[in-house]
């Protein structure tokens, strides 16, 4: 594995200073910062080769339609997807998981029906999921959480039943770290026939995901925080359920025949791709892949345990600071409050110390709820943060806790 230096090098945006101090950014969970090759993977598309995808007879657009597709078979094998077909490029989590609820929806759900969510989920998997029981007269139900921020699973099994048709849960909460036990989910599920979408916008970034091997039907994520650019997200889904969910955006491209009486549809995965897609991203997105894979997944995996490690220990020393989400299984997310302090104004007096953290309930209100909080102070860290960063964060809290002393 490169050394930290080398991998901090590779980040252009690490260098700067903010308010003429280092960055320290730990806002990770809500974007990743861009490597080099990212950002020069993107700016040589549109440097030498934009042309819109699958239209042209020209060169340019050959050259970008080969590059997408490209980019496609890197996303296919790096969540070990059976078929390219399987993998759809959306513009990110939230319209992946919009565009199964839509579809989803439309094709089998019925009044009365289940969907079936987690307390831990973030907006983007609830919301979309409200919106399509409210047109279909379907129910949400909802696993509860314990104060350790981890599911009942025993609660799962008990909302599990014939009116369910569908369950949908983050691989890993945004607002508090912990790492769902996915496998036993879908398990349940598939053993009444019910499919399961796993929300990975927080999972994919941290460790190695393979969609055979987890047996999920649906996997949806984001490439912006996975260190490729914004816009661009992915929706993967087993050949056997895309195949038979109609299309949720019409448009170009998308389309086999049209005439004013009917129209028919495009074969996988381009019946989900309506109009011109982000491609420059996508093509970004399989650069951020590679650099991942470069990196190594399992390296990623063991340096951000560390930091985790680390930054709990050292947080959890400070008198009067309180992490929430405590479970043994926790991506590199340190959720926290400074008693008797506002989240907002410990996270405006650390922004003028240069550290980047997220406050307020981190589109995850439930899980605000179950505490009876307003919200956190989140520190989301990855690979390319170190050990005094976090000595930085430490000595900043102290600092926050003595000026309203
Ligand atoms: N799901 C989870 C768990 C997230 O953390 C986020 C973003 O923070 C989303 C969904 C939505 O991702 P995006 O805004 O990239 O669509």
């Amino acid at each position: 594995m490169k050394d930290i230096a080398e991998i901090r090098a590779d980040f252009p945006i690490l260098k700067r200073k903010v308010y003429g101090k280092p960055l320290v950014y730990f806002d990770n969970g809500a974007t990743t910062q861009k490597p080099q090759c990212v950002i020069d993977t993107v700016d040589e598309v549109y440097e030498s080769y934009n042309g819109n995808i699958h239209r042209g007879v020209h060169f340019l657009s050959d050259m970008s339609s080969e590059a997408y597709e490209k980019a496609r078979e890197k996303v296919r094998s790096f969540i070990n997807a059976d078929k390219r077909e399987e993998i759809v490029f959306t513009s990110g989590t939230t319209g992946s998981i919009n565009g199964i609820a839509f579809s989803f929806g439309e094709q089998y759900i019925k009044p009365g029906d289940e969907i079936i969510l987690s307390q831990l989920e973030h907006h983007a998997n609830i919301v979309p999921w409200q919106m399509m029981c409210e047109r279909k007269g379907a129910v949400l139900r909802v696993i509860p959480i314990n104060d350790n921020g981890e599911i009942i699973l025993e609660e799962y099994y008990k909302l599990l039943s014939s009116k369910t048709r569908l369950v949908s849960v983050t691989q890993a909460s945004n607002a508090l770290g912990t790492i769902l036990p996915v496998k036993e989910i879908i398990a349940a599920a598939h053993h009444i026939n019910v499919p399961v979408l796993i929300d990975g916008a927080q999972g994919v970034q941290h460790g190695i995901v393979d969609v055979k091997a987890m047996d999920c039907d649906f996997y949806v994520f984001s490439g912006h925080k996975i260190y490729g650019p914004n816009g661009i997200g992915i929706l993967y889904g087993k050949e056997k359920w895309l195949s038979g969910l109609p299309p949720f955006q019409g448009g170009g491209d998308m389309v086999d025949k049209v005439t004013f009486e009917k129209t028919t549809y495009n074969e996988l995965p381009f019946k989900f791709e309506a109009g011109t897609m982000n491609y420059p991203a996508a093509i970004g997105l399989a650069s951020a892949l590679d650099y991942v894979s470069d990196i190594g997944r399992e390296n990623i995996a063991s340096r951000e345990k560390e930091l985790l490690s680390y930054a709990t220990s050292r947080l959890s020393a400070i008198e009067g600071v309180k992490i929430y989400g405590s479970s043994d299984m926790k991506i590199s997310t340190i959720s926290f409050h400074i008693k008797d302090i506002h989240q907002y104004d410990t996270g405006m007096i650390l922004d003028k110390m240069g550290i980047a953290v997220r406050t307020g309930t981190h589109c995850a209100q439930p899980v605000m709820d179950h505490y009876g909080i307003e919200g956190t102070v989140r520190a989301s860290l990855c690979f390319y943060n170190t050990k005094e960063e976090i000595d930085t964060l430490a000595e900043g809290i102290e600092k926050v806790k003595s000026m309203f002393a």
